[in-house]
This record gives structure tokens, C-alpha cells and sequence, in this order.
């Protein structure tokens, strides 16, 4: 009540959070973690240029906010304060910390809703996954506040009875955490909750098209009580994000960069933390697999069909991006497909409460979907469903399927990233094994198939980090998220989580009678 009356202030006070006036009208609560200025070093503040760049709904163009415009000088400013919080963090205890977090963990539960509402005003996500993801995003804060007291050490049998060796765990420093806009929330709680468990601090550099999500997990991780520092906000336009990574993953006081985002940006990233051998997690892009075996449950494969693909409008690194079927259930598949897109999906603005597939992000995504639509229908891919903007204009795009695909073609060769599933018909296992490790990225894969052997023979030869195995939804913090080969390096969530931000001492104790 004391945060509500408080909230009802800071909007009547400041006439800068007018502009998140229409959330109200969905519900919101509490407008005081709406903010419209970055946080570092415990203070919410401006770009030191005064510069400031636009946050947009996705699903009308509609300016509902401004952030800072943050350039390198900020940058350093937030290095310096996660540097200085970082001695006396991580002489926190583990219990400590563990408590922080779990206070963080309440608060973003309290105010799911709330962070839903900012969610999908700058993702253009819907109300229902949004919601969703909030609940996935804080679920990483409760993971990691009990994670944070196991993280052990090791007493190994010594060859020498004059000496004990221990291995101790010790927090890596400084890390850098830059995240996509497909996952505004989650993606910076499966950092930030590994990150602080394990004694770290961070400078999180979220995207352009969504800062208001983070700048709102920094607030509640003030009003959790986590030390001024431990947490920094840096927002940054397009333009000026290539100096500020650049900073984030070469200064001196950074240990460590964690990435989530394209594989093109990840090798860069990769690259210039090879100058100072930083401790590096990335979490590229995907270019999933899709297979129906003709042994499939039809029912289970199109309900894993719709979620793996249509899922935040098929922008996630996890989509189902190359649909193979196996010939003897193909016609059944796909007319199982149309059906369920016709009758089931329903696109529009994401407050809407009916609509489950939104906008995408921003126009080159939607160029991008459409060119790659374009150029496969060129190259003979024959379309079913869909295939062109939305007749709702503006950034969406009518959910679409493509069947006569072959493996030259942009929808194969690339992550599509929208709403286009892209299906080609296959004969036998060896045949679509080859076709889909035939691929530089491994982030997830999935197959339908009710023969055990198989199972167990599809699923030790696929070549990606995940598998869904009659199943379309893969995510949860329990779970070692993580790809292979250009789909990047290290696992997020699970007790594998903390790896990327501790080393391993080695301690030798000699001289032992
Ligand atoms: P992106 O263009 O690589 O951007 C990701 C983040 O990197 C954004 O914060 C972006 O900032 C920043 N960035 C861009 N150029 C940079 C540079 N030169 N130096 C430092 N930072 C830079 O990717 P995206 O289009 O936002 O996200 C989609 C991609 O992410 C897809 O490929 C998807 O598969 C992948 N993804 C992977 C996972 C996973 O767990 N493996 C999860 C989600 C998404 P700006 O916004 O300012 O450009």
C-alpha cells in the first residue's frame, strides 16, 4: 500500500512517466520502476552528453519512452562502480547473497504483472507469454539464491602424504552482461541471478529496442537491497552500442562477458575479449530442427509444432526453424498444420487479450523475414499459408508456411526469426540426420517419435546442446541451456550456471608431518 501511494507520486511528480500513462489503463500498478534514466553505481542517472534515444511499442509505433544515450564515458563509470563494489561483494557470504536474491526473486514476483505490461509495450510480446517470461525470468533469481550456497569446493586425495590439495571456487570480478531484446526480462535474470550467486558484479548492457524491462529488474533489485554498484544499467542506442561492447569486453576491470544474441555479434565479442583473455559465455543463434517421425503422436508434434514455432511470434533463438517430416505422416502433418494455424492463432496488438502471436521487434526484422520469404518462393519453395505482411500493417507478419524447401535456401540456411515455417518432406533416419547436423549452429533440436530405439539413436546423434523430445518447450531454470558449435559457448541455468563467473584455486598445503 505504502509503494502504491509512493507509485501514485512519482507519476503525478514527474512528467516524463506520462508517457507510460495508456499502461495504466492496462492495469499497471505501481509506476516507480518505470524509469527513464540508467543506473550506476546505486543512481539512477543520464547519459553524460544528455543525449537520449526512443523506445517504441512494436505494435503501433507509438513512443512510450526515452532512456539515455549511453557512450563510452558512461560506460567507464559503471566498470568503475561494479569494480569497487566487487571487494567488498565478494566477501559477502554465500548466505547473504542468497537472501538478497531471494528478496529480488519476491519482489519480481510481487509485481509480475506490472513488469508484464512493460514487457509487451516494448516487445510487443503477448500479455500471456509476457507473462510468462517474467515468471521464467524470476525464476532464475530463486535458482540462483539457493544455487548460490553450493557452490563447492574439493578436497582431492593428495599423492603425497606431506601435502593436502583443495580446490576452492572464487568469483571471477567484474562481468559484462549483454543481452537481446527477444527476452528482455529472462535473459538478464539467467546472468544477473549466476553472476551475483557466485560473488560477481555486473554492467548489463540491454538492447536498444528494450531497456525499460531492465532498467525495471535494476529498480526492484535496489528495493531488494543489493548494494549500490553490484548492479549497473548502461542503455545505449544502435549507434553508440559498438563502443560501449567494445569497452565492455576490453577494459582492464572486466573479468568476464556474458553474450546472448546473434552468432555475428558473438564472434566479434569473442574476439576482442581474446585481448585480454576474459572469461567468455555465449549464447548465440539458433537454427533448430524440427523432426516428425512417422511413429509420431500427430497430436503432440503439431502442439510441439505451434510452441516451438509461433512461440514470441518465432523470434526465439529456440524455434523451430527447418521442419522435416517424414514422408508416411507428411499429408497428415501438414494439413494437421494449416488447421491449427488458421484456427488457432490469433495475431495482433499483445494487450489484446485474445491475440497469442505479435508484432515482430522492429523493421529489419521484418524486412529480413520478408526477404527471406521472398527469395525461397524464388528459389521454388512453394507457399501454403500466408507469406506476406500482415493486412494489420505495421510490423506484422501473417504466420506462413513454405513446403518444396531444399537446403540452399535462405529459410533453411538462415534463422528465420518470424513466423514462417519452413517444411521439407524426408524418407528415412540416416537421411534426415545428415540434413539436420548439415548445419554450422547447434543450439536446440527436436524430434516426434514413439520408438524407443530411435529416441535414444536420434537423440545421441543430433549435433545440438538441447534436445525437446516429443516436447516444444524446452526452457526452465533447471534446465543447462546452451548451444554447440556456432551456437556458442558455456550453459546457462542448472548448476552448470555459475561456471562462467568462478575460476578454480588451487591450493597446495605442504610441509604436512
Ligand atoms: P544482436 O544484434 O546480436 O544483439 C544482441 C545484443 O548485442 C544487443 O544488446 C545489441 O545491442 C548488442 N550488440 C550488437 N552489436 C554489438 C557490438 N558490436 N558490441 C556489443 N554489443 C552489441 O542480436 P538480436 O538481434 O538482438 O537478438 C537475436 C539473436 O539472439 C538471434 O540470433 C537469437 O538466436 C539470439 N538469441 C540467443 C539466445 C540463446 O540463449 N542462445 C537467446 C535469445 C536470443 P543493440 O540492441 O543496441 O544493437
Amino acid at each position: 500500500m505504502r509503494l502504491l501511494k509512493q507509485s501514485r507520486r512519482v507519476l503525478q511528480l514527474h512528467p516524463h512517466l506520462l508517457k507510460f500513462d495508456f499502461l495504466k489503463g492496462h492495469g499497471l500498478r505501481y509506476a516507480s520502476f518505470l524509469h527513464q534514466e540508467a543506473y550506476i553505481g546505486g543512481k539512477w542517472v543520464s547519459a553524460s552528453s544528455g543525449k537520449t534515444f526512443t523506445v517504441a511499442n512494436p505494435a503501433n509505433g507509438k513512443v512510450i519512452g526515452h532512456v539515455p544515450d549511453m557512450a563510452e564515458e558512461d560506460t567507464q563509470a559503471a566498470i568503475d562502480s561494479a569494480y569497487e563494489a566487487f571487494q567488498s561483494w565478494k566477501r559477502t557470504t554465500a548466505k547473504e547473497r542468497s537472501i538478497l536474491l531471494r528478496k529480488w526473486y519476491d519482489l519480481m514476483e510481487a509485481h509480475k504483472d506490472d513488469l508484464a505490461l512493460i514487457l509487451t509495450a516494448e516487445a510487443g510480446k503477448p500479455l500471456a507469454e509476457a507473462r510468462g517470461e517474467i515468471g521464467y525470468g524470476s525464476s532464475f533469481l530463486e535458482w540462483f539464491a539457493e544455487e548460490a550456497k553450493r557452490i563447492y569446493g574439493e578436497v582431492v586425495p593428495s599423492p603425497a602424504s606431506s601435502k593436502e590439495m583443495i580446490f576452492i571456487r572464487e568469483p571471477i570480478g567484474v562481468v559484462s552482461l549483454i543481452t537481446p531484446w527477444n527476452f528482455p526480462n529472462a535473459m538478464i535474470t539467467r546472468k544477473a541471478g549466476a553472476a551475483l550467486a557466485s560473488g560477481c558484479t555486473c554492467v548489463i548492457k540491454p538492447a536498444e529496442d528494450t531497456p525499460l524491462s531492465a532498467l525495471a529488474i535494476a529498480d526492484l533489485a535496489e528495493k531488494a537491497g543489493i548494494p549500490p554498484g553490484v548492479v549497473n544499467v548502461v542503455t545505449a542506442s544502435r549507434p553508440n552500442t559498438p563502443a560501449v561492447g567494445n569497452l565492455l569486453c576490453t577494459s582492464p576491470k572486466v573479468a568476464g562477458v556474458s553474450f546472448t544474441g546473434s552468432s555475428a555479434v558473438g564472434k566479434l565479442l569473442y574476439r576482442l575479449c581474446s585481448t585480454g583473455i576474459k572469461k567468455i559465455g555465449l549464447e548465440l543463434g539458433g537454427n533448430a530442427p524440427f523432426i516428425v517421425f512417422n511413429s509420431a503422436d500427430l497430436n503432440k508434434a503439431i502442439e510441439g509444432f505451434l510452441v516451438a514455432k509461433f512461440r514470441n511470434a518465432g523470434q526465439t533463438c529456440i524455434s523451430a526453424n527447418r521442419i522435416y517430416v517424414q514422408s508416411g505422416i507428411y499429408d497428415q502433418f501438414l494439413a494437421a498444420c494449416k488447421e491449427a494455424i488458421s484456427k488457432r492463432l490469433v495475431i495482433g496488438d499483445g494487450f489484446s487479450k485474445e491475440v497469442n502471436v505479435g508484432p515482430l521487434i522492429n523493421q529489419s526484422q521484418i524486412n529480413k523475414v520478408e526477404g527471406l520469404v521472398n527469395d525461397s518462393v524464388k528459389m521454388g519453395a512453394e507457399l501454403v499459408l500466408g507469406g506476406k505482411r500482415h493486412d494489420l500493417g505495421g510490423l506484422f507478419f501473417e504466420p506462413t508456411i513454405l513446403t518444396q524447401v531444399s537446403a540452399e535456401m535462405p529459410c533453411i540456411r538462415e534463422e528465420i526469426f518470424g513466423p514462417v515455417a519452413a517444411i521439407q518432406k524426408f524418407e528415412t533416419e540416416e537421411e534426415v540426420l545428415a540434413m539436420a547436423n548439415a548445419c554450422p549452429h547447434g543450439l536446440a533440436g527436436y524430434f516426434f517419435s514413439q520408438d524407443i530405439s530411435q529416441v535414444w539413436r536420434v537423440a545421441r546423434r543430433l549435433e545440438t546442446g538441447m534436445i525437446g523430445i516429443n516436447e516444444g518447450l524446452i526452457s526452465a531454470a533447471e534446465a543447462a541451456f546452451g548451444g554447440i558449435k556456432e551456437s556458442g559457448i558455456g550453459r546457462e541455468g542448472s548448476r552448470h550456471g555459475v561456471d562462467d563467473y568462478t575460476h578454480i584455486k588451487y591450493l597446495c598445503m605442504g610441509g604436512i608431518n
